[in-house]
């Protein structure tokens, strides 16, 4: 029996476990194992809780005394609900969290027991920040790095099973010399930009605005494998996607499984992470089976951007652990299985103000619809001025499996607007000069009165457009499952900060000049709908034509990671994020160098895993497969069963000259990646992993794949797609 079938075994024969749900409401449980905004507010003096919700809202600092009061009152609250220990949480530029415990635990001078959390401990930690990619930001003697507190995210408690809790905090990571090493800080300097310059464009239309909180809602699309299969597929465990694997018979063709019925072993594991999700304050909503079979979807409701983005990087933390409970696996590669769809994060994104508007939904007054496509043609505008960057924001060695494949948002960056909302921008361009007649209708005549009844009609959501307009919202789909949210949106809120802020310099100097603000204000939108339409797309986004057409258009098609990640570093995006003072030239260099070192990294990964699969999985299986057919073709010849033979015979060959090929090819591998190693240069490292040796890869897979159709069902090592696919 090999490994595979065992494991097979194994999975066949799970039963869904059967939960007892908690005995309270969702809206008593949501958020129990937060220092929320209630636990502070009864545990803090009024003096604290105020300095605290202050800094929360406005991000003014904490005090010292504050800080004091603060991390008793947390440490009192996590002691009494079984907290042991307790960590500033971080988002590192790996991609995954951080954390490292320290126990509350401690021994006074005159070695007394006593637990301790200070206020200084509660607002900075100094993990060793050595083990951390700083892009060159660390010299090593001063490998020094902090990490920071930010109160505007609440402390939780993380169960780590075995009944031990932490208090996690979450944090910023920055170096010795204070550069960012960590997807927070910047993102936090990039909310405050944005807030500082739609507040100030909100004004030309509401005077009461005070402030404007971007806000996030991510749908995030995963996989599940049995843990036993997981643990039969080596490159499932060591590169979260399957490097070989012949397409099952029936794939997705069918369509059944989106939004088809979850199953009970499913539908345990969901039960499950929800219930812990909601205890810790991140609001899940919505669950559904996705396109491909053992594909799924968690969505929360949306929140202040920088929340989401912990509540994602939480969330995905939450569910590997729970599925540990379940027996799964959860895989978050985008693209963990070829031949089938591959999983993303739609960022949902919007702005809103203090006074409760969506400054991206249109209303039924026609003045606010002037406003409505103030912000939504700056939007467009900025993706139009910044779409490498954008690109490169989400790009990844994962994600390059899925942008350009042919189900997967192209790596070209384009707007979906509507077609409706498009004709009638065409359409005010086209209106001319805006001379208004003493009694006119400014709106009517504008057409944009037409506004609320197009959206309502606007139902059709381009599911192939990476960054589409669905109503009230825009939607950047093209980000990869695995990555974190962070990095498309600290560029996206950089790009809009920096064009909301043009915009209102050209307002100011027109309005100066003694236009009228309505007429301005059209004007400056006629022109950013021209200089960017060029980026608006409407049809196929999966389609050759479309390809051929944004060529023509002139509009930047880059599939490859390495070329892409470029548009960190170009002048515009250094004067863009120099302005905000989101990023330096020199923090925006060392990201560039640290996401070229991942991709290089993973890419050298894949290859060993690719080498020691084929030779030590497979063809030795094959080998010893073919010794039984040989001596079967043998027995046959004594008995002079000459023609019985020959098929066998046959595919001995046939196996011969897979095997042969994959030996030759494992080599020549091997021999570009020992070049590649050895290249001084980063990018052109990259260069050639990326395409050299990934080069590779296909090929070896086609022989591989041809040989798991020639031999023996029983012998094959490696779990097949269907074992792994249709979970039950
Ligand atoms: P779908 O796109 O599947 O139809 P929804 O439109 O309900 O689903 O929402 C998808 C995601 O967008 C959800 O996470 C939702 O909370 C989020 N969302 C809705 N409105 C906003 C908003 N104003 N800002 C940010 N995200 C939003
Ligand atoms: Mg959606």
């Amino acid at each position: 029996m090999t490994f595979r079938s065992k494991a097979f075994e194994i999975a066949l024969n799970r039963i869904a476990p059967v939960l007892t749900p908690p005995h309270e409401k969702v809206a008593d449980l949501y958020g129990s194992n937060t220092f929320s905004d209630d636990v502070m507010r009864t545990l803090l003096s009024p003096e604290a809780y105020v300095k605290i919700s202050n800094a929360i809202r406005s991000g003014s600092t904490i005090d010292r005394e504050v800080a004091e009061e603060v991390s008793a009152a947390m440490k009192s609250w996590a002691i009494s609900k079984g907290a042991t220990h307790y960590t500033h949480w971080f988002q590192p530029l790996t991609g995954s969290t951080a954390e490292k415990h320290d126990s509350f635990f401690d021994l006074t001078i005159d070695g007394k027991a006593v637990e301790k959390f200070k206020g200084s401990a509660l607002v900075q930690q100094e993990p060793d920040a050595s083990s951390f990619p700083s892009g060159g930001l660390r010299a090593t003697f001063e490998a020094r790095g902090y990490t920071g507190w930010d109160p505007s995210s609440p402390a939780f408690l993380m169960d780590n099973g075995a009944g031990g809790k932490t208090l996690c905090i979450p944090s910023v990571f920055i170096s010795y010399t204070g550069e960012a090493l960590d997807y927070k800080a910047p993102l936090l300097r990039s909310l405050v930009m944005l807030d500082k310059a739609a507040t100030s464009v909100c004004q030309f239309f509401n005077r009461d605005v005070d402030k404007v909180t971007p806000t996030l809602g991510i749908e995030q699309e995963y996989f599940l494998v049995d843990k036993a299969l997981y643990y039969a597929r080596p490159d499932l465990l060591m590169t979260g996607r399957t490097v070989f694997g012949h397409s099952p018979a029936r794939g997705q063709q069918l369509d059944d499984h989106y939004f088809g019925s979850i199953s009970p072993r499913v539908n345990a594991f969901m039960v499950d992470f929800e219930f812990e999700a909601l205890k810790l304050g991140i609001p899940v909503r919505t669950r559904h089976n996705e396109v491909a079979p053992g594909q799924f979807e968690c969505a929360p409701t949306f929140e202040e951007v920088n929340l989401a983005i912990d509540h994602n990087a939480l969330l995905m933390d939450l569910m590997q652990k729970i599925g540990e409970k379940h027996n799964f696996q959860v895989l978050f590669h985008e693209k963990p299985f070829a031949g089938i769809n591959g999983s993303g994060k739609h960022n949902n994104w919007s702005l809103s103000t203090d006074t409760g508007i969506n400054l991206l939904a249109p209303t039924t007054k026609p003045k606010e619809n002037l406003r409505f496509l103030t912000f939504l043609l700056n939007v467009v505008k900025a993706v139009h001025d910044h779409a490498d960057l954008l690109r490169a924001s989400i790009s990844s060695a994962g994600n390059e499996h899925r942008l350009g494949a042919n189900e997967a948002p192209p790596s070209i960056v384009s707007v979906f607007l509507g077609g409706e909302l498009t004709s009638m921008l065409e359409e005010l361009v086209n209106k001319g000069e805006i001379t208004l007649e003493k009694g006119e209708n400014f709106y009517y005549k504008l057409g944009i009165t037409r506004i609320p009844n197009l959206q309502r009609d606007n139902t059709d959501r381009n599911r192939t457009s990476p960054f589409c307009f669905t109503g009230n919202k825009f939607e950047y789909r093209a980000v990869g499952s695995a990555l974190n949210s962070a990095s498309p949106m600290i560029v996206l809120n950089t790009i809009v900060a920096n064009q909301l802020a043009e915009f209102k310099r050209e307002m100011d100097e027109r309005l100066s000049s003694g236009e009228e603000k309505k007429v301005a204000t059209v004007a400056i939108l006629k022109r950013y709908f021209t200089e960017s339409k060029k980026i608006l797309f409407e049809g196929n986004g999966y389609s050759e034509e479309w390809v051929e057409e944004a060529k023509r258009r002139g509009l930047s098609n880059i599939s490859a990671t390495y070329d892409a990640l470029y548009a960190y570093v170009t002048e515009s995006t250094i004067r863009a994020f120099e302005k905000t003072g989101v990023l330096t030239s020199r923090e925006l260099h060392a990201r560039y160098e640290i996401e070229l070192e991942n991709y290089v990294k993973k890419l050298q990964i894949e290859s060993r895993v690719i080498s020691d699969l084929a030779l030590n999985h497979v063809v030795s299986t094959v080998v010893k497969y073919q010794f039984k057919l040989a001596q079967t073709a043998r027995a046959l010849t004594d008995l002079e069963m000459l023609e019985e033979a020959e098929p066998i015979k046959e595919i001995i060959k046939d196996i011969s000259s897979h095997v042969v090929v994959i030996k030759k090819l494992v080599h020549e591998m091997t021999e570009k990646r020992k070049v590649a190693n050895n290249l001084e240069d980063l990018l052109e490292r990259a260069r050639m992993y990326g395409s050299e040796v990934k080069g590779f890869f296909e090929e070896i897979r086609y022989h591989v794949d041809k040989l798991e159709l020639l031999i023996d069902d029983e012998d094959w090592p490696l779990a097949k797609y269907r074992e792994m696919l249709f979970l039950e």
